[in-house]
């Protein structure tokens, strides 16, 4: 294994520089090996290696390299999902990640589109992985993604299909919906009430 967590440390917040597509088929090649050595990973970027390139992998369903990868596309909808990290192995998180992605890389024509919004659990696996290992590249591990509760609102307040006004934690954007589809956007702590308006 080359997995050494303190060489992590000094590399985890670093910006990886890209590569071109031939080098980063090498080195993917090498992550996915050193992600089947490993008990249960599911995932690997270069820098966890030491290799400061934007090279990553996922092994969900199918093993596949990232050359570059860039999400051109996320939807605005999260989720809360537990995540590990093969680089801190005692420690779990709950993280916000985004349902829906589409990723650009240099070794790919066109988009690569991951989905949460399944009744697979592995396509909610492949989705959040891919978030956490094109974190990795940018110099962003899980901990800075942590799910952080806001404080609780009441259910029993509103009626499930009272109309409750939401706004987006950026302020920026602004729903009238149903308090049953408010509920767990608030709870992703994305969103908050704004004013209430009796339906
Ligand atoms: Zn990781």
């Amino acid at each position: 294994m080359v997995l050494i967590n303190k060489r992590f440390e000094k590399y985890s917040k670093i910006v990886c520089d890209r590569v071109d597509v031939e080098e980063g088929e090498i080195i993917g090649a090498k992550l996915l090996q050193e992600l089947s050595n490993s008990k249960d990973g599911i995932g690997l970027a270069a820098p966890q290696i030491g290799i400061i390139k934007q090279v990553c992998v996922i092994n969900v369903k199918t093993p596949i390299v990232f050359v570059n990868p860039v999400i051109v596309e996320k939807s605005e909808e999260t989720f809360v999902f537990p995540e590990s990290c093969l680089s801190y192995p005692e420690k779990r998180v709950k993280t916000n990640r985004h349902v829906e992605i589409s990723i650009e890389a240099d070794n790919y024509e066109g988009q690569l589109y991951f989905s949460a919004d399944s009744k697979d659990i592995q396509d909610a696996f492949e989705c959040v992985c891919v978030q956490h290992e094109i974190d990795h590249l940018n110099g962003i591990t899980m901990f800075d993604r942590e799910f952080k509760l806001k404080p609780y609102v009441a259910s029993t307040k509103y009626g499930r299909n009272e109309l409750v006004q939401i706004i987006s934690a950026d302020k920026k954007v602004n729903k009238k919906i149903k308090w049953k589809k408010a509920q767990p956007l608030i709870s992703t702590g994305e969103w908050e009430i704004r004013t209430v308006t009796a339906a």
